[in-house]
This record gives C-alpha cells, structure tokens and sequence, in this order.
C-alpha cells in the first residue's frame, strides 16, 4: 500500500541555526512577522534577540506572548485577532509545544473558517494556513516538524488533537543552544515524550518503511543521551543528540501516529494539568506492558535499541527487559507515579476517569496501538499507573 511522508520545505538543525531565521523569512517573500511565544521567552531575553535578528534584516515584526502551556482555542483566537490587526504574513513560533501547536492554529484560521472544534481529528483542514518558521526550545515535542498541534476546547475540557497536513510548518529551525536553558524536570519530562514519539511511531499500526528508521534513530539517541542532558545541563552533545531526537521522533509520529500513551496522556493534561511529557512518562511502562504481546517483535527491537536486551534476548525476554528499562528510567529520571504528580486529585481523579477513558478512546489514537483497549482496559491501566 502507498503512503504519504509531509515534512517542512526546510529543516534547518545545528549549532547556530537561530541565525538562518531572517534569510529564511526573506525566502518565504514576507513584510512582516508575528513572534509567538509565552510570557518565559517575552521576559528572559530570547524573543527581544530574535526580533533584534529580524530588525537588523530589515524585517518588521510584532509579539504575541500570551500563549500558556497546554494552549487553548481562547488564546488562539486572541492570536489570530493580532496577526490580523498587525498585518502580519508570516508567523514565528518560539518555545515549546505550546507556543509552536498555538501559532500553528493561528496560522491555520488564518485561512480557515472558525470554529477550531471543526478540525479536531484528521484531516479536516480545507486550504493551507499561513506561512509559519518553528524554531522550538524544549526537545521536545517535535511539534515544529510535525503537522498536528494539540489545543484544548475550553468548552469542553478536552485537548482536540488536529493532523493535517497543513498544519505542517514551512521552515523548521532547530538551534539546540536553545533547549540548554530548559531545567532537569522539563528536559526529562519533554525527553520522555520524545521516546514516547519514536516507541509509538515505530510500533503503531500505522508505521511505515519510511518511518521505521526515524522511529529507532529517535530511541537509540534518547537512550544515548537523555540521562545525560537531566545530569549535565550544560553538556552540548547530550543537548544536540536529544534535540535530533526530538526531530526525528516528530517526523517518524506524524508520518505513523502515536498510539495508546498519547490518547491517555491528552485527558490527564485536559483536566488536571500535568504537564504533557509528565503525563506520557508516568503511562509509559504500564502501556508498554499491556501492548506487548500486541507487537511482540517491535518492542524486542526497541529493547535492543536501548541496550536493555541483546540479540541473544528472545523477543519475549527482550520485551520483559523493556519494561523493567522503562521503570527504571523513570526513577532515574525522577518521575513520580501518577497518583504523585502535581495537580493530580484522587476524589476528582475517581469521578473523572470513567470520562478520561471515553476521551482517550474518542481522540482515535488507541485504535493505532498494537492492541487496541477497551475502556474498562484504558480505566485499568490508569489505575495501574496511579
Ligand atoms: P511547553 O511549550 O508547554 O513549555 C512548558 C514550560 O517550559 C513553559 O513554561 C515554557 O516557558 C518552559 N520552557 C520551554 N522551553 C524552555 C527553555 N529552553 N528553558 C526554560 N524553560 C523553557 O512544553 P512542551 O512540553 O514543549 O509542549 C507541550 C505541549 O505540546 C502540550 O500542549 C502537548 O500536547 C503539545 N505537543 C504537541 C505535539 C505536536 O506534534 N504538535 C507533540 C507533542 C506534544
């Protein structure tokens, strides 16, 4: 069967790449950029250098700080009043997934007609947004190589996932001095997610020969250096090698999809706001654990990638020394049980998972996983996570 692979036109990654940013907006043929970032970028100095880039160019632009993590159809709106008001043309998203998913939806109501809800699931986007450079400074989600952003209905409590293809970003600019900043929680947490991207890409229904070598290049380079990037904040390989990592597991996810983790992931950050590769991180090992024999060779592979299995490993064994891995990179890592995250509420927790389930279920991802739950299933394994 033919499959489709979308990337950026560009992806411009290494040391430096923040420079590229005018030449790039002047490729792109625009007057005038709207930055979108959040209110850590607007104050810590980052977003003034990168309209600095942009005045010395020659290039006028405006900043639109107000997106949150976990960013919402209010502040997207709020977004796309500004780019309008201002005259904008070309949109920049800096910082994390929130800022890039935020001013990809700006970008695409640019164009579109509202309601946002309209295009939550796949493929529902009737013409191309407006032009959008992604430089991202978490890695990381791979948002900025992606063509999904993540937004929750404020209406609803539900975070939509929207995938198509013109959510893509035009440029993405992957400068990894950027994610040095990042703090050891946040590297871990956003790490995991990365991991999450290239373990559900590579073992999804949806997987692909041309996503199956980025799926394992993005573990092999998690496994290599996320515990160094939590240990050593300053260390540039270990900094590059999971900002690669972010890239590659973005292109493999998007090109796949994600599978059970993320659709059980998406409710625990809608309702109680734990921050997104927290969620992922605390689901990972019980997820691997009920998949498994969904998938039995493609977990053993991931095992091997890791280093938590040989080739002398049968597939089962592998598999078994995969989820041992997971556990014990959490604790490495520092992640807590879920029961333990901030936020988390076990009264509203116990009156709320029975919804949570039916959300995960409805957001389409776990129908992507090597064996596909029911919601009593999806219930049992956020308890198992609890
Ligand atoms: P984020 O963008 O929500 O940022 C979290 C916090 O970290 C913010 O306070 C931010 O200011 C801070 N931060 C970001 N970079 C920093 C740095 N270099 N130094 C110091 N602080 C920094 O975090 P995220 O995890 O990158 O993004 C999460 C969002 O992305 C969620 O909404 C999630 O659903 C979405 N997501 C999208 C995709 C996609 O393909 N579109 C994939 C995965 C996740």
């Amino acid at each position: 069967m033919a499959t489709t692979f979308n990337v950026p036109a560009a992806v411009v990654v290494g040391e430096g790449a923040l420079a590229e940013l005018p030449a790039q907006v002047r490729r792109l043929g625009a007057q005038r950029v709207l930055l979108v970032t959040d209110r850590f970028f607007a104050t810590n100095g980052l977003a003034a250098r990168v309209v600095g880039l942009l005045t010395e160019a020659g290039i006028a632009s405006d900043v639109f700080d107000e997106v949150q993590p976990d960013p919402t159809d209010v502040t997207v709106r709020a977004g796309v009043a500004r780019y309008r008001a201002v005259g904008a043309d070309l949109l920049v998203a800096l910082g994390g997934g929130s800022p890039i998913d935020a001013a990809k939806a700006i970008a695409m109501l640019a164009t579109n007609a509202e309601p946002l809800s309209q295009y939550m699931g796949y493929h529902k986007v009737a013409r191309p947004g407006a032009p959008l450079i992604a430089i991202p400074t978490t890695a990381g989600t791979g948002s900025e190589v992606t063509k999904v952003s993540v937004i929750t209905d404020t209406g609803r409590d539900v975070k939509m996932m929207m995938l198509d293809v013109h959510l893509l970003p035009t440029v993405a600019i992957v400068d990894y001095e950027l994610s040095m900043s990042m703090p050891r929680d946040l590297t871990a947490h956003v790490g995991v997610d990365t991991l999450t991207h290239g373990i559900e890409a590579y073992v999804s229904r949806k997987a692909t020969p041309m996503t199956d070598p980025l799926a394992l290049s993005c573990i092999r380079l998690v496994a290599t250096h996320l515990p160094t990037a939590c240990a050593e904040p300053g260390n540039r390989e270990a900094r590059a090698g999971m900002s690669l990592a972010a890239v590659h597991g973005g292109m493999a996810f998007a090109n796949s999809s994600v599978c059970l983790v993320h659709g059980m992931s998406r409710p625990i950050g809608a309702l109680f706001h734990v921050p997104h590769g927290l969620s992922n991180a605390v689901l990972l090992p019980a997820v691997t654990r009920f998949s498994l024999p969904g998938a039995p060779t493609r977990y053993a592979a991931i095992a091997r990638a890791m280093g938590f299995a040989t080739d002398g490993h049968s597939d089962a064994s592998a598999g078994a020394g995969l989820v041992a891995g997971l556990v014990s990179l959490n604790e490495t890592l520092g992640v807590p049980r879920l029961g333990a995250c901030r936020g988390m509420d076990r009264a509203r927790f116990d009156a709320l998972v029975q919804k949570m389930a039916q959300d995960a279920l409805a957001s389409g991802s776990p129908a992507n996983n090597p064996v596909v739950p029911t919601a009593e299933e999806i219930v049992r394994l956020y308890h198992e996570a609890w």
